[in-house]
């Protein structure tokens, strides 16, 4: 077992330490692909949820901007023709 500074924070941790008790950081380069990968999939995540909002709210405003105009455009017909 042997010292090392930690990449990120350069305070001295112990080379078996899989992350920096300072900062965290992962030291073993395959923890450190799986702290990669998960938060490339948690980014992925968070962009469908965020473009699924997106889209619902878009639809839902042209949902009620096209009834909007059907009832506009019924009451016109209707106090032209019918009333
Ligand atoms: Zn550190």
């Amino acid at each position: 077992m042997s010292l090392i500074p930690c990449p990120e924070c350069t305070k001295v941790v112990s080379n078996q330490a899989f992350f920096c008790p300072h900062c965290g950081y992962p030291l073993h380069p395959q923890i450190k692909n799986v702290v990669l990968k998960g938060l490339r999939i948690l980014t992925e995540i968070v962009r469908n949820v965020f473009t699924f909002l997106v889209t619902l709210v878009l639809l839902i405003l042209a949902i009620g901007l096209l009834m909007y105009v059907s009832i506009r455009a019924f009451d016109y017909v209707y106090r032209l023709f019918i009333k």
